[in-house]
């Protein structure tokens, strides 16, 4: 995990940066004790690398960690080196940035809170007993900062890079995830919107279409608006004459040319098996031009050219009342086709105020 990792990366640098500090420190020739807080952190950072392998404390070990550097490390270090005149807020913006990387939640505001009080107690305490802070020659101080301030601010390139790199790839994934999620919403939109086969509306929403005509019905904004439902004439002995695959073709060409042939806002859908419906506002003349467009073209010269078969259709035809019902309605249409069956079939059967009559 990548807070495991930093978290390492911060225990090794520090074991790594106080072992630079002592040696910088014996060349620079500052007081051997000056090197106490060094040795200490080392010792912490070891200790705590020990400890964080054991899986069930290692957020204990963290949190404890951070709080000792706080509430001891910062401003040990600050006396012991000088007060502001050292390197100090270097460590605490490093501390700050390790703080938020590694905590989350009540513990990463605690010790962020902590972190900053002490280190503005610590200016305070500077101010109000400059006596209590140590004091090294002005020449040590400057090479201590010349060696402390590339390290520190080096570390911390290290370590919001690592942070970045992280971001990215983690950002570059969930792109990626982004974009499938979006490629299967949209299959799934596909899927839910038309049918499989013939590539015209499904059933779902042709039923929404008329549910949503049925209710402007009521509230007296109906237009002229009619629902046929179109069934191929012995489907099944086709089926069974040629096969399945050419019953399949016939089904995949009628509904190629018929969503064609039907724009929006009129819907063509697949009922079910070899029948369509169709939900068509405008006039009679209109909607009668279409139904006949899909009779010509089953016939055999088109769809039936295939497997030179001669593929009829059968159509009901109802207009949409006042105050139907969906139920009336599919009732009207339903009884209009089982007339164009019953009559012979490749018929169309109209049952339209006033004109119940065949159509040829
Ligand atoms: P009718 O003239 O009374 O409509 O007779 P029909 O044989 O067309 O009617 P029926 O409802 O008995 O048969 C419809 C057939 O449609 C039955 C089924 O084998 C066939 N069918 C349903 N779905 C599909 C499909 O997706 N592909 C193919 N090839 N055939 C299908
Ligand atoms: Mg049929």
């Amino acid at each position: 995990m990548l807070e495991d990792y930093i978290l390492k990366v911060i225990l090794i640098a520090g074991v790594i940066l106080s072992g630079l500090c002592i040696v910088g420190n014996i060349i620079i020739g500052l007081p051997l004790s000056l090197n106490i807080k060094w040795t200490i952190l080392i010792l912490m950072c070891i200790l705590a690398l020990i400890l964080i392998r054991r899986n069930s404390i290692q957020e204990k070990v963290k949190f404890i960690f951070f709080l000792l550097i706080i509430v001891f490390f910062i401003p040990f270090g600050w006396i012991d080196s000088g007060g502001s005149a050292n390197n100090t807020i270097a460590y605490v913006f490093i501390i700050l940035i390790s703080i938020i990387y590694l905590f989350d939640s009540w513990k990463r505001s605690f010790l962020v809170f902590i972190h900053i009080s002490m280190f503005t107690g610590l200016h305070i305490l500077e101010y109000l007993r400059p006596d209590l802070m140590k004091v090294h020659p002005s020449q040590s101080q400057f090479l201590d900062r010349l060696l402390q301030i590339p390290l520190t601010l080096y570390a911390s390139y290290l370590l919001i890079k690592k942070f970045a790199v992280a971001y990215k790839r983690e950002k570059r994934k969930l792109d990626e995830y982004s974009r499938k999620l979006e490629e299967a919403n949209c299959k799934l939109r596909v899927y839910a919107t038309y049918d499989e086969l013939t590539g015209v509306y499904n059933r779902r929403i042709f039923d929404e279409n008329l549910n949503i005509l049925i209710d402007n019905n009521q509230d007296g904004d109906i237009e002229k608006a009619y629902m046929a439902l179109i069934d191929i004439d012995y489907f099944k002995e086709i089926n069974d004459t040629y096969g399945h695959l050419v019953g399949d073709q016939i089904l995949k060409s009628f509904g190629k040319m018929a969503s064609e042939a039907i724009k929006s806002p009129n819907i063509l859908a697949r009922w079910g098996g070899d029948e369509f419906a169709l939900l068509y506002y405008g006039d009679i003349d209109a909607v009668m031009g279409k139904l006949e467009l899909f009779q010509s073209y089953i016939d055999v010269e088109k769809v039936g050219k295939l497997a030179d078969i001669k593929a009829t259709l059968s159509i009901g035809i109802t207009d949409l009342r006042h105050n139907d019902t969906v139920q009336d309605v599919l009732k009207r249409v339903d009884e209009a086709l089982y007339k164009a069956k019953a009559n012979g079939r490749n018929k169309i059967t109209k049952d339209i105020i006033g004109k119940k009559e065949f159509f040829y």
